[in-house]
């Protein structure tokens, strides 16, 4: 087992060791934010025929060459063709058909002119106009044609891609499953939200928030209760999460009297890879894996983190190694906090040895992002999560930022962005 990795390396590991989820067939509409398993491959021509981009006439552009408003050229009007519809017949020369958006152009036209562009009279129609070669016209297979590759495996489903699917005709797709997360709390001095805590007891939050963070990236957390701080208790509740994909737990995995995860872990035959990450909040995290859990299936076991008990610690521990682990099993690539430059507000200072994440909030002023500390950073004081936009990383050996210097923050919330106005 490693003992105090950078945050990098720690990350690198958790990621070295986190397996990509086999895959489960849901319906188109249920695959919202999922990936893809397979490519998807286009079956239909779409459109499936030259169509019509307006509502107009079709015509044949020969008819029309060298019409000028002064100089119009009449059409005799055939037939009509709705959307859905089918033309009668193929376009004469002299002639034109009324045509609708969407509806496909007849054999023999080869332009749409607008309706605005023409002057009815009876069953016929003026236009002063020589439209282009295929004017208006969408060409058959302008978005898909047979064979094409529309989406590659890795792919998220947005709503775009529901609707590409559903065009294609599948009523179904492979994704990647998502992963069940058990989630345990320990210590004696926790209880439930709606219970009394007088004599000093704590509500234990930390397991609403990492349940959240779980929703947040789609993952399905299962919550297991409270641990004591026994030993068979902590066993207990270990054993009971070793049927999910991933365990986290909070507290009681640092060196205290009380602190029974590492040892916990260990006698249920867990490999733990790394114990402490210099970063702060947040040094006593533990991961590692069991290595077949179910038995002969073959199948591995479950990740485990043995996340800090303080709440912002176990919640910025979460993020930094266990939703990055959660997103690489549901398939994605892209595993990690999208990131801003930002210019101090402040100045800050550190000992060096630890990579710190600030919380700060994130104000755009100008082209640029200034950043600013949301308060007291310790690692009790939830509010300062709760405030901040992003974690600004003080870097390992570094011990002074200076008010006006450049540094990277992850982006916590992408609200952040969102305008109060169309911003256009
Ligand atoms: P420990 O790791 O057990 O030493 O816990 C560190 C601190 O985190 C203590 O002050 C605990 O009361 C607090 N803590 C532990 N678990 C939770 C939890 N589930 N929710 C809120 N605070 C917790
Ligand atoms: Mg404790």
């Amino acid at each position: 087992m490693k003992q105090g990795l950078t945050v990098e390396e720690a990350q690198r590991r958790v990621l070295a060791l986190t397996p990509v989820l086999d895959s489960e067939t849901l319906t188109v509409a249920q695959a919202l934010g999922r990936v893809l398993v397979e490519p998807v491959v286009s079956s239909r021509r779409i459109p499936p025929a030259d169509c019509s981009a307006m509502d107009g006439y079709a015509v044949r552009v020969a008819d029309l060459l060298g019409a000028v408003p002064a100089r119009p050229v009449d059409l005799a009007v055939k037939y009509e063709v709705a959307a859905g519809g089918q033309a009668v017949r193929t376009l004469e020369a002299g002639e034109a058909a009324r045509i609708f958006t969407g509806a496909p152009v007849p054999p023999g036209a080869d332009a749409v002119v607008r309706q605005e562009d023409v002057a009815v009279e009876g069953d016929r129609v003026r236009i002063g106009l020589a439209p282009p070669l295929r004017d208006n016209i969408r060409q058959a297979g302008e978005d898909l044609e047979v064979g094409d590759r529309v989406l590659e495996a890795g792919a998220v489903v947005r709503p775009s891609e529901i609707g590409l699917l559903a065009s294609l005709g599948r009523s179904v797709v492979a994704v990647h499953r998502r992963p069940r997360v058990a989630i345990l709390s320990g210590g004696d001095e926790l209880v439930e939200p709606d219970r009394d805590v007088a004599g000093g007891r704590i509500v234990s939050s930390n397991s609403y928030t990492l349940a959240a963070q779980c929703h947040q990236v789609g993952a399905d957390p299962l919550y297991l209760g409270i641990a004591r701080d026994r030993r068979e208790s902590v066993e207990a509740h270990f054993r009971a999460g070793l049927a999910a994909d991933c365990i986290v737990s909070s507290a009681g995995v640092s060196v205290g009297d009380h602190d029974h995860v590492r040892p916990v872990l260990e006698k249920l035959g867990c490999q733990l890879d790394f114990w402490g990450v210099l970063m702060k909040p947040g040094f006593p995290i533990a991961f590692g894996r069991f290595g077949s859990a179910l038995g002969a299936t073959g199948m591995p076991g479950p990740l485990v983190f043995g996340l800090p008990g303080n709440p912002v610690s176990a919640s910025v521990t979460f993020d930094q190694f266990v939703r990055p682990a959660l997103l690489k099993m549901m398939g994605h690539t892209a595993c990690f906090r999208p990131t801003v430059r930002a210019r101090l507000g402040e100045k800050l200072t550190k000992k060096p040895g630890r990579l710190h994440f600030v919380r700060v909030t994130l104000e755009r002023i100008g082209d640029e992002f200034v950043a600013a500390s949301t308060g007291s950073q310790s690692s009790g004081v939830m509010r300062s999560m709760s405030l901040a936009h992003g974690l600004l990383i003080f870097p390992l050996e570094a011990s002074e930022l200076s008010e006006g210097d450049e540094a990277v923050v992850q982006v916590l919330d992408d609200g952040f962005f969102a305008g109060t106005t169309p911003g256009f």
